[in-house]
Order: structure tokens, then C-alpha cells, then sequence
């Protein structure tokens, strides 16, 4: 197993992405836009959002900063959007999580443009995805999904267990699972027995942020895990899973770094452009 199997994977979606900018771009249409805004010098964010104006411009999305003083009030952040809504130039818009805490995320999320909303945070796009009618939907559980579609993992009819309830990865993941006709178990900081469910899984995905929170006991041979953790452990980035004990034991466990976490940022590209052919008309209905 390659060590980078997200980056590839991500190169080969970008570069999929990119060739379909550039047909739409011969036939005459206006480069897609993506606005991010950011509030805050958070460093983290800073890096997110260098990474994502990086990867548009590779395919040929235009994107634009908005960088706000820390001090910004929630109705100055709410004005913001309400003006990148109204741009026409402006295809898909995100604001960078976390905000600062005197900001509401909810009410920010709500105040989005439900059709540029490429997290797909905005609850009528949460109700697309609980009714199977997805259209823009969260960056990370998609990008676990292709990611097992890209690895011919058939969903259908396995024990899945994901080890987050998170708004943006837990959650959405699991009604996308359940969607595609898996088992899903959802666990959480407040589970009992945690290794007890995991043992079970055909299918295991961590997002809990927590070092070695899987270990080999946890995992059932043979089965699939997905280590969705990003953890800054003496020194390294890592993931959920304790990689060198539970590789041996498993079918396909993925790396971190180099794992989903690309695949992340180019479902968001992905997003942007399925944002754009609906504001033009390409689309005959919003899910494509
Ligand atoms: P969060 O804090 O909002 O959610 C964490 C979830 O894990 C919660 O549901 C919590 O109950 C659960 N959890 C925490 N500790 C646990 C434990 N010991 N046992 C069982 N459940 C536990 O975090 P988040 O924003 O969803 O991010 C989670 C992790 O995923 C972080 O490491 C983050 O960096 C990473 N992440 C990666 C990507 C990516 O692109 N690869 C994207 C988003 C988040």
C-alpha cells in the first residue's frame, strides 16, 4: 500500500477536475469562483486556507480570500456573505472554521447562500443528504467515500463503525454510509466499551483526534480502516490508528499524512464546480 494513497488519489480527481474546467472554459464560460472567508489569524486555519487557494488555482477555480480582523462582529461576517451571495462571479463560498468564539457559527452557516454553500454545512443542504437527494455535502466524508469507491470497497451490506458524531465528519458520514446501504454504527466519547463495537467492524473509521485511540485488539482481521485523525505527536503528524500494530492485522488501513486528508480538499474543488454548473443551467436538477 502506498504510503500517499490520498495524494494520488487526490492528483488523479484534480486533474479530472481541471480538464472539465477547461472544456467549459473553451465553450465560453466564465471561470468558477470560490470565496473563502476567514476570520482571525487562528494558524491552523491560515495553512487550510493557503492549501485550498492552492489547489483551485491548479484547476482553474478562481479564488479569493477574505481575511477579516479577529474582531469582525457576527453581523459584519453575516454582510459579507450576503454580498459574495449576490456575486455572480462567485460560485461557491466557505467560511473557515473555527470561528472566534464572540461569532455564532450556527447563524453564520444559516446566513450562507444555500447553493454556494460547498461545505455543505447549510442545513437545507444536511436535509438534501438525510433525504438522498445530496447535493453539496461535507468535504471530508465525501472524500472517504470516493476514496472507497476509487479502491472498489463495496459499502453495501457492511458493518460500519465510525468513531465520531461530529457535524463535519461523523455525522454526514454516517448517512452517506447509510445511505449506500451499510450497517452503521455511530460511537463517541460518551460509548461503553468502544472496542467491543469496533471489533465488529467490516469498516472502521476514526475521526476522534485522539493518538492511538485505535489499537489491534480494536480491529477485526481483515476488515477496512480509515484513519481520518490529524494529531501533532512529538514531533509528527499522525493519526487515530496505531498504524504499525494495526496494519499487519487489516485489509487496508489509510496513512496519515497522505491518507483522506487530501482527498478532502479535492472534494471541496469538486464541490465549487458542482456549485457552478448549477448557478449556469448545466445541470438539469440540483444533485446532477
Ligand atoms: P470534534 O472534536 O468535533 O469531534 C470529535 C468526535 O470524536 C466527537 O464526536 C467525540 O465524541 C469523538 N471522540 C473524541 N474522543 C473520543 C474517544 N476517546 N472515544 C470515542 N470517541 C471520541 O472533531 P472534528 O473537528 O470532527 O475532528 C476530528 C479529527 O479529525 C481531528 O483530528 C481533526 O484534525 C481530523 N479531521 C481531519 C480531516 C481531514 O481532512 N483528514 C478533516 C476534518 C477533521
Amino acid at each position: 500500500m502506498s504510503t500517499a494513497i490520498g495524494r494520488d488519489l487526490a492528483r488523479a480527481i484534480q486533474a479530472e477536475l481541471a480538464a472539465e474546467v477547461q472544456a467549459l472554459r473553451a465553450q465560453g464560460y466564465p471561470p468558477p469562483g470560490l470565496a473563502v472567508v476567514l476570520v482571525g489569524d487562528d494558524p491552523a486555519s491560515l495553512v487550510y486556507v493557503r492549501n485550498k487557494s492552492r489547489a483551485c488555482n491548479q484547476v482553474g477555480i478562481v479564488s479569493s480570500v477574505h481575511h477579516l480582523p479577529r474582531t469582525t462582529t457576527e453581523a459584519e461576517v453575516v454582510a459579507r456573505l450576503a454580498h459574495l451571495g449576490a456575486d455572480a462571479s462567485v460560485h461557491g463560498i466557505l467560511v473557515q472554521l473555527p470561528l472566534p468564539a464572540h461569532i455564532d457559527e450556527t447563524k453564520v452557516i444559516e446566513a450562507l447562500s444555500p447553493d454556494k454553500d460547498v461545505d455543505g454545512f447549510h442545513p437545507l443542504n444536511v436535509a438534501r443528504l438525510f433525504t438522498r437527494q445530496p447535493f453539496l455535502v461535507p468535504s471530508t466524508p465525501a472524500g472517504i467515500v470516493e476514496f472507497l469507491h476509487r479502491q472498489h470497497i463495496a459499502i453495501a451490506g457492511k458493518q460500519a463503525v465510525i468513531i465520531s458524531a461530529s457535524r463535519i465528519v461523523g455525522k454526514p458520514l454516517a448517512l452517506m454510509l447509510l445511505n449506500e446501504g451499510a450497517a452503521v454504527t455511530v460511537c463517541h466519547i460518551y460509548t461503553r466499551d468502544l472496542a467491543a463495537i469496533t471489533r465488529e467492524a467490516d469498516l472502521l473509521v476514526s475521526a476522534a483526534g485522539k493518538v492511538k485511540l485505535v489499537t489491534a485488539d480494536m480491529v477485526k482481521p481483515g476488515s477496512v480502516v480509515v484513519d481520518v485523525g490529524i494529531n501533532f505527536h512529538e514531533g509528527k503528524t499522525v493519526g487515530d490508528v496505531d498504524a504499525a500494530a494495526v496494519a499487519p492485522r487489516v485489509a487496508l488501513l489509510t496513512p496519515v499524512p497522505g491518507g483522506v486528508g487530501p482527498v478532502t480538499v479535492a472534494m471541496l474543488l469538486r464541490n465549487t464546480l458542482l456549485a457552478y454548473k448549477h448557478q449556469l443551467g448545466l445541470l438539469s436538477r440540483p444533485d446532477g
